[in-house]
């Protein structure tokens, strides 16, 4: 935390992301069941579970792409269900990358990077670039301004992805599963951009099943199983120590 965080009216440091009761359901399928769940500023925050208990659900609600059925979300201190919430204004402060890198196929990386800039940012087209070429050289993809998505490799293509997320200068990003979809070789990659970026201090929430990358990056670990979350901890403690039951056998699967 730096001197800039923001207080509340009772001088406690305004959490990033605050999640209380949150519960969302799709027709009569109730996925989130009361989540609770925090990321201070500048924390890295690391989510695993089972496939289908609501990890992509919770980290939509987040920044509403998902309309929460009930509870609350704030970001930065702000409820984000409130009707008087600008609500693409506090969205251009989250950068959220995905487990397809959504890039636009028919633009440049280049263009891919400047065009929300300019459109949702209103900058111009020199700073747009500049912002861009300082963002393609942090995920180490200068070379490749010129290139179309299609000539990238998957691993190339998500780092572009971080890349576009970054030049909007979020305060926070959000990850949903960013190297599920690459071939094994490429994940190490996308990783050291993500660990870069939590070292410089970046606020992070990460859904992911990349254990290594949460013991080592993660200042927290989050379990959810059915739509709650069932153990938070520190991640070396949670994955070497599982108290509950379900936690124990999630991870004798998958470690
Ligand atoms: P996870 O990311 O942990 O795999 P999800 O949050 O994607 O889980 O999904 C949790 C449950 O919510 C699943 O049963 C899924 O089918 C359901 N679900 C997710 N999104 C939708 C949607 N848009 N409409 C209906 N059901 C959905
Ligand atoms: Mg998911």
């Amino acid at each position: 935390m730096n001197d800039a965080t923001t207080l509340d009216k009772t001088g406690e440091p305004v959490a990033a992301i605050a999640v209380r009761g949150l519960h969302k359901s799709f027709g009569h399928n109730e996925v989130l069941k009361g989540v609770d769940f925090f990321v201070d500023p500048g924390q890295v925050v690391c989510v695993i579970g089972p496939s289908g208990s609501g990890k992509s659900t919770l980290l939509r609600c987040v920044n509403r792409l998902e309309e929460p059925t009930s509870g609350e979300v704030l970001i930065e201190g702000v409820d984000i269900c409130d009707p008087e919430t600008d609500l693409d204004e506090v969205r251009s402060r989250i950068g959220m990358v995905f487990q397809q890198f959504n890039l636009f196929p028919h633009l440049s990386v280049l263009k891919n990077l400047t065009l929300a800039q300019r459109t949702v940012r209103g900058r111009g087209k020199d700073e747009a670039v500049e912002i861009a070429r300082h963002n393609l050289a942090r995920v180490g993809l200068s070379e490749k301004e010129a290139a179309y998505p299609a000539h990238l490799s998957g691993g190339q293509q998500q780092r572009v992805a971080i890349a576009r997320a970054l030049s909007m200068n979020p305060d926070m990003m959000l990850f949903d599963e960013p190297t599920s979809a690459l071939d094994p070789e490429l994940v190490g990659d996308v990783l050291a951009v993500m660990k870069e970026l939590a070292t410089e201090g970046m606020t992070m929430m990460v859904v992911t099943h990349e254990m290594g990358f949460a013991r080592e990056v993660g200042d927290k670990l989050v379990f959810m199983d059915g739509g709650v979350v069932v153990e938070e901890g520190r991640p070396a403690d949670v994955l070497s120590n599982p108290q509950h039951e379900r936690t124990q056998a999630f991870l004798s699967k998958v470690l």
